[in-house]
Parts: structure tokens; sequence; C-alpha cells
């Protein structure tokens, strides 16, 4: 009975009304006072308990080790924004379809697939084809990985910039090895030695100076150097990774993009990354299911089949999945809708209960016991006070058991991209002298559970941060 649960927590000190959402503690405390175990479960556990009521297992490969054949890298291009990020990704999609005798007429759907040669062996890329970190970070933040190894562009004339340094938190984040492009060798004041000064700073050491990082140098207007960057993807990938999956089981990936077509209805770009994804199968797509009537390629040509890593826009779905909806393929179509249904209920249900915040300042001593980190987010007007901020922050003398992380650092409001990253990561935001950029930023932190702390005065900003960590810091009521 609501009310009863209202005066139960009433009687433990919270103020509830019927109707509200509480949080896992809360939760938990009110279990126990009932005597009932609470159990809390995460949404990608439910959906996992989902499948499995159906005897289906995601991200996994079946079979054994020999079944498990070697696919192609799947590669996102980021970098600071006018360094080149979109003028490659047409260079190198566009040098490809020259080299191909008679393809059709390039499409933009999200993601393409090249070849090249690497030691006299045909060598297959897949390239995201959306530049830059937003794409990455949405992905990551629903739990989607499907970049194996990011290209980080960095201009030789501009050196390197903040978005050049986000980018590459964001992939160390992720723990996808980088391949450094130089971009713009082709201008006169280009410097590209002072590139690999600049980065070797921030941890990435390229090979010539005795690092693992390979840096190449391009121009993606001239089309010099190409080949290069693409063989230097290939070898990272070979040196760091074990990119296999066994192409025959019933296909599972991630969708990369989405949209309603006028004349075709829902479609969606899939990136399969096991099994062997056929026109006729049954599918589930996130909340979206349906048979897979046609599959086109980048080129816009008919297939009837794809592999891992390969990309295809998928016809015959009952609704539009966003970026980062993980897709598989099940038994029959009335499964695929049973678990399409049970998803959409289950999301209607999780937006409700997800206004609380998971970390805030106030309940960090309970989360402190349990991991022993606060990671945070720095968002300042200017690079001195967020340098002066972090700079204070890491001084803070919090003992040894208590790990404090700054993942990332910017000017500038705070973003979509900051709430994201908050996100995956459980870290606080501190804006300092700045707001968040937009209402709809504000309404993601919440909906996520992201907080959001807003100062003006760096001293306060500290004693407030070392308060929590001392666990000295009283609720605001
Ligand atoms: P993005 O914002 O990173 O996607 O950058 P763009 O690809 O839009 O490129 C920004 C500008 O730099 C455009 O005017 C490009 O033509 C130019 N640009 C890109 N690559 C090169 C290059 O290799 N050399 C020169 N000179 N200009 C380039």
């Amino acid at each position: 009975d609501p009310a009863a649960l209202v005066q139960v927590m009433f009687h433990l000190g919270e103020m509830v009304t019927a109707t509200q959402s509480v949080s896992d503690e809360t939760l938990q405390l009110l279990g126990a006072e009932l005597d009932y175990d609470v159990e809390i479960v995460s949404p990608e556990d439910e959906d996992r308990e989902l499948l499995e009521s159906f005897s289906i297992e995601f991200g996994e490969d079946e079979g054994d080790e020999e079944d498990l054949q070697p696919r192609p890298p799947v590669v996102s291009v980021m970098g600071h924004v006018d360094h080149g990020k979109t003028k490659l990704l047409d260079a190198i999609r566009g040098e490809n379809v020259a080299a191909r005798e008679a393809g059709g007429i390039t499409q933009h759907i999200g993601a393409y697939q090249v070849s090249t040669e690497v030691d006299g062996e045909e060598r297959k890329i897949t390239f995201i084809d959306t530049p830059g970190h937003e794409a990455f970070t949405a992905m990551r933040a629903r739990g989607a990985q499907l970049t194996d190894i990011a290209v980080l562009v960095v201009a030789a004339d501009d050196g390197v910039m903040p978005q050049t340094i986000e980018a590459l938190n964001h992939a160390k984040a992720a723990g996808v090895p980088i391949v450094v492009a130089v971009n713009k060798i082709d201008l006169p004041d280009a410097d590209p030695a002072k590139v690999r000064g600049q980065l070797t700073e921030y941890g990435l050491v390229p090979e010539e100076y005795g690092g693992d990082t390979m840096f190449v140098d391009i121009s993606a207007k001239a089309r010099l150097n190409l080949d290069d960057l693409l063989e230097a993807i290939v070898l990272t990938a070979d040196a760091t990774l074990d990119l296999r999956a066994n192409p025959n089981q019933a296909a599972q990936g991630v969708t990369v993009e989405a949209h309603l077509d006028k004349g075709r209805g829902p479609v969606a770009t899939v990136l399969v990354q096991r099994g062997t994804l056929k026109v006729g199968d049954s599918i589930v797509v996130g909340p979206a299911y349906g048979r897979v009537r046609a599959m086109l390629d980048e080129h816009g040509q008919q297939v009837d089949k794809a592999l891992p890593s390969r990309p295809v826009l998928v016809l015959g779905l009952s609704s539009v999945p966003r970026a980062g909806d993980n897709f598989l393929v099940v038994p029959d179509d009335r499964v695929a809708r049973q678990i399409a249904e049970k998803r959409e209920a289950r999301e209607r249900n999780a937006s409700f209960a997800k206004r609380s915040p998971r970390v805030s300042l106030e309940n960090l001593t309970e989360l402190l016991t349990e991991r022993q980190a606060l990671n945070l987010i720095i968002k300042g007007d200017v690079s001195g006070s967020v340098e002066a901020l972090e700079d204070a922050l890491s001084k803070i003398d919090v003992g040894e058991e208590v790990d404090l992380r700054i993942l990332h650092r910017g000017v500038g409001a705070v973003t979509e991209n900051d709430v994201n990253l908050a996100s995956i990561d459980n870290a606080i935001i501190i804006g300092f002298n700045v707001r968040a950029q937009s209402r709809s930023v504000e309404r993601l932190a919440e909906q996520e559970g992201v907080e959001i702390r807003y100062y003006s005065v760096i001293y306060q900003a500290i004693e407030e941060v070392e308060a929590a960590l001392k666990g000295l810091l009283k609720p605001e009521y």
C-alpha cells in the first residue's frame, strides 16, 4: 500500500510522496525495514535475463576457438573541429570507390568498408562515417562499444587543440588504441614534429621516439599518404587486438544510424559484430523488430548477407531504433516481437525511475566505501580557472584509500557529451562560472542521474569536494 510505504519512509526520516522515485539505497533501506530482500537489477542485467528466457545470449561468440575467424577493424575518426575529419573520411571513401571497376553511387549510410593491401594481402577496414566523438560517446553511454581503433586527426598547422585532448580522453577511457593522423602537411606552416611533441606530453609517444603509437603524416585534401594511414590502422590492429568473430551463428551487432525514410519506412544501418546477417532473418533492434526485407551496402547495391564488421542498411523494421541500440537475429517473428515489446515497456518504466542522482556529493561517503574513487569532470569559463581548479583539487589530501580522478576538463558550457561521459563513468560534473549549454543538457543529466554542481568561487568548490571526500558534507534540504 503506497500510503503505508510513505509512512514507513517518514519514520526512516525521508519525506517522500507516493509517486516519487527513490534511490537504490533508499529502496534497500525500505526493504530491510519491511523484511524484504531487495535486489537491484541493472537494465543490462534485465535485458540479458529477457534474452536468456528465449535462450539467446547477446555479445557472445558461440562455438569453439576454431569457429572464430578474423574480422576487419572498426574505426572512428576523432579530433578537433576543422582539423579535417570529414575530408579524411571522404578522401578514403573516394579513393576506394575509384579503385572499384563498376561501383554504384556512393551513399552515406553511416559507415563504409574499404580494402587496402598490407604485405601483399588484401585487408578490409570499416569506417564509422560520422566524424567526432559525440557519436562515439553517445553509443558508449548506451553500452555499445563498436570502435576497435580511433584515428585521431590533428592539423599540422594548428597543433593539439582542446577537442584533440577531449577525443583522446574518450578513446583512452574506452580503452581503444589510437592511430594519429597528422593532417594538412601540404600547408607551408605545417609542423608535424610539433604535433608529435605535444601528444607525447599526453602519453601518446610516437613509435619513432620509442613509444607504441603510430603517427602518419597525411593530407586529406591532396590525398597524400592515405594508404600509409590504412596500413598503420591494420598494423595497430594486428599488434594490439585479437579481432575475431564467429560468422556461423545468428547475427548480432549494433545500430550505427537510423531514420524514417519516406519511401522505405524505418531504415537502420547496423554493424554486424558476430554471425552473418541474411535477408529474411527475424530481427530485434532495440525496441524495434521485423524481418530483414532487403539490405543495401554503401554503394546502394543490394546484398543478401553481411559478415562480421560489415555495415549494411536494413529495411523492414517496425520502428526507428536509436544509434547504439543493439540488434540480434532471433528464431522467428513472434519471438522478435515479444522481446521488442518487453524492452519498450521496460524503457518506459526506466525513464520514470531514473530521476535521482546516482552519485552526488551528499551520498558520496556511502559510495566511497564501495568504489574508493571520486570521478570528476571540470568545465570552466577560461582555461586559467580550469587549470587552477584542477590543480587545487588534485592537491586535496584525501589519504591513500580514496582516489580522486579528473576524467576530463575543458573550457565552455557543460555539454551533452560531458553528461554522457559522466554517466558512463559515474562522474560528478563541476561547472565553474559556466552553466549547462541548454535545457536539454540539464534534462539529460536529470534523466541519466548525473549531478552537475555549479560554482563561481574556487575555494568553495574545493571545500565542498574536500568535505564530501572526508564524509563531512551535510545534506542540503
Ligand atoms: P572537420 O571539422 O574536422 O570535419 O574538418 P573538415 O574536414 O570539414 O575540414 C576543415 C577544413 O580544412 C576544410 O576547409 C577542408 O577543406 C580543410 N582541409 C581538410 N584537410 C586538409 C588538408 O589536408 N590540407 C588542407 N590544406 N586543407 C584541408
